[in-house]
């Protein structure tokens, strides 16, 4: 009942939130459900490097239902083979010779089977607005020379060319910091 009255009163909120960036409002809720852009928070820990990712369905996939056409099955799959490759989409600083450990996938309208896995540790956030969901990517790395960790390069616009912006959150060594990064800006420093 709890999370039922959750939902109900977060909705209308994404809802207007989404209409005030189409207006141009510079604030909005971080994490809110527009498509093009999408939220990525890395935490830098000794030698792990964790991020996790939550963007609109539609910026991996072009729509966001569960799939039912062969092309919408087949985009799935391409989706979830560039997502889960080693050193492909998020590339840590080379020198810090980071391993990628895990890679969880979910999204409210995708089965764990559909996304190459077991079922995500934490449930996909109910509160998109009614037609809309997400796809929420947790990554994470072992790095053998840690000291030399100070970047990310994040290629998911190259291979998911309907995303066009990125708030990048870090949480590092020297503290937490903020960017924005874009197809032709596409590395965070810390
Ligand atoms: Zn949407």
């Amino acid at each position: 009942m709890q999370a039922k009255l959750r939902a109900a009163v977060l909705r209308p909120l994404s809802i207007v939130c989404l209409g005030l960036v189409g207006l141009g409002a510079q604030a909005h809720e971080p994490g809110a459900h527009v498509h093009g852009a999408a939220v990525l928070r890395v935490v830098v820990d000794g030698n792990t490097l964790n991020a996790e990712l939550e963007s609109p369905l539609d910026n991996i996939l072009g729509y966001e239902h569960a799939p039912g056409t062969p092309q919408e099955q087949q985009a799935v799959k391409l989706a979830v083979a560039a997502l889960r490759k080693p050193g492909g989409i998020l590339q840590p600083t080379p020198a810090a010779q980071c391993t990628l450990q895990k890679v969880s996938l979910a999204s409210a309208a995708l089965t764990p089977a559909m996304l190459g896995g077991a079922g995500p540790a934490t449930p996909p956030s109910p509160n998109e607005p009614a037609g809309h969901a997400d796809l929420d990517g947790d990554f994470s790395w072992q790095c053998a020379k840690p000291e030399f960790l100070h970047s990310l390069r994040v290629d998911l616009f190259l291979a998911f060319p309907r995303l066009h912006k990125m708030q990048v959150e870090v949480a590092g060594p020297k503290g937490q910091s903020a960017a924005t990064l874009t197809e032709s800006h596409r590395t965070v420093q810390w």
